[in-house]
């Protein structure tokens, strides 16, 4: 998000040089700059014991692959136990030795994505009401139940170095 007017009173922006940052919205009224804004999520595969990896369909949004679980961060959490709460409200695990694999800018929805694999030994899901179906999958057939080219394709093949 690029401000033009301030969130907080509503004065219309104006640019001011900000060192190496260069041009930068600034409210002279709240006197301070307003960098661009965006969200960050994070997105996660969970593994059993045996290697597999679940992934979810959500109950909105569209139905022909499956994705991983994701959500936004709040203020307050670590990336880590964002990841962690969004796969237990979402799928009902309580999972552990959360691993950042990499992160990923979503141009399409203007959001970085923290992308993680975390180990289970539950699974059994109690699904939330946005998920739809939440699924265990081998890694192999977790590559092919996702969309081609998409970022938990690439959390999939992450998760699995030696299977890629
Ligand atoms: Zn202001």
């Amino acid at each position: 998000m690029h401000f033009e007017y301030c969130p907080h009173c509503g004065t219309k922006t104006v640019l001011r040089e900000m060192g190496d940052d260069g041009a930068v919205p600034y409210c002279e009224g709240c006197r301070q700059p307003l960098f661009d804004m965006f969200s960050t999520c994070v997105l996660s595969v969970v593994q059993a014991p045996d290697g597999k990896l679940a992934l979810i369909r959500q109950s909105y949004g569209q139905q022909d692959y499956f994705v991983g679980v994701a959500g936004y961060m709040k203020p307050g959490e670590t990336a880590e136990q964002a990841a962690l709460r969004e796969i237990s409200e979402e799928i009902g695990i309580a999972a552990r030795n959360i691993r950042f694999l990499f992160s990923k800018w979503h141009d399409a929805k203007g959001q970085l994505m923290l992308c993680f694999c975390a180990e289970s030994d539950e699974t059994a899901f109690r699904l939330s009401g946005e998920v739809s179906e939440a699924k265990w999958f081998t890694p192999e057939e977790a590559q092919h139940a996702v969309r081609p080219g998409s970022i938990i394709e690439q959390t999939v093949r992450a998760a699995n170095p030696a299977k890629s």
